[in-house]
């Protein structure tokens, strides 16, 4: 499997940045694309990314000003809290995303107020966006022409939240999975559902990854952190739901700290994102939210 665990390029058009989520490298990556007329970065990354993304489209030879769309995956602040920054420093970008998504983004309070109560000290408030006008909602299907066959597909991929958006490059294959896929853990090639309450629902989320499997992947982009490239990117989508079902029968029994056990025992020691003495509380979460979902309505 050709795994790449290092910003740079993934695809002739396509450039994966390392936003320094949490302040920590390799922890969120965002994608730059560059067509013969425009460029666009997929997600945002945090708010205290704006910096490191600047200086990727630097490395990836696109100028800011060239930037005329910022793609938007969902509303967490690890994905859409570099939107304020950025479009300061991109006078001529506009905001795409889904309604909810871009709702977030004109208020932040409560997902700031969710932010706070998951990561603590840690959480990375986003600022508002005044200026509606640079907002465009995209639904599924939406494709945006960046010139020279580089073409960015919206697909809509519920599941981890229902205003998720994956974005499919047309030309070079590449699918920004955002945390449709999974927290993949690059050295390891381990990928675990992205399941945090108290928005993940598992049957929408297998059926986004269905639906992935549909496209052409050659390559597969996980905004946390890393891509997958040639045949065995297509291969991973379905590893991604085996791992997922792998979780809901560990899920099928006892409470919260109870499955929290059982997944830290099958899955902890392969899991190298973010900092070590936060990976446990990732896994308290992301167990809550497995639970929640299994024991409340399984659909959107
Ligand atoms: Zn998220």
């Amino acid at each position: 499997m050709d795994v790449v665990c290092e910003p740079g390029w993934v695809s002739d058009c396509c450039f994966l940045i390392d936003g320094y989520g949490w302040r920590a490298e390799r922890s969120t990556c965002v994608l730059a694309v560059k067509g013969s007329r425009f460029a666009a970065i997929v997600d945002a990354a945090h708010k205290s990314s704006a910096p490191f993304i600047l200086r990727g489209i630097r490395d990836a030879g696109v100028e800011s000003s060239s930037v005329r769309y910022i793609l938007v995956t969902h509303r967490h602040t690890d994905h859409a809290g570099g939107v304020a920054p950025l479009l300061k420093a991109m006078p001529d970008a506009a905001v795409m995303g889904h309604r909810v998504t871009l709702s977030n983004i004109r208020d932040p309070s409560r997902i700031n107020e969710a932010s706070r109560r998951m990561w603590g000290d840690a959480a990375d408030p986003m600022d508002p966006v005044e200026d509606a006008e640079r907002l465009i909602p995209v639904s599924d299907g939406d494709v945006v022409d960046l010139g020279g066959g580089v073409e960015v597909e919206v697909v809509h991929t519920p599941g981890h939240t229902s205003d998720h958006y994956a974005y499919y490059e047309r030309k070079s294959g590449v699918a920004y999975l955002g945390d449709a896929g999974g927290l993949f853990s690059c050295p390891t090639r381990m990928v675990v559902p992205t399941s945090f309450p108290a928005s993940f629902k598992v049957d929408p989320y297998i059926r986004s990854l269905e639906k992935l499997m549909g496209y052409d992947v050659d390559v597969l982009v996980f905004a946390h952190f890393g891509a997958i490239r040639g045949k065995g990117a297509a291969d991973f989508i379905s590893k991604c739901i085996e791992v997922v079902e792998e979780w809901v029968e560990l899920a099928k029994e006892g409470g919260v700290k109870e499955v929290a056990g059982r997944l830290k025992e099958g899955y902890l020691s392969g899991f190298t994102l973010f900092n070590p003495e936060i990976r446990s509380v990732i896994f308290d979460a992301l167990a809550a939210g497995l639970v929640n979902a299994l024991r409340g309505p399984r659909g959107v």
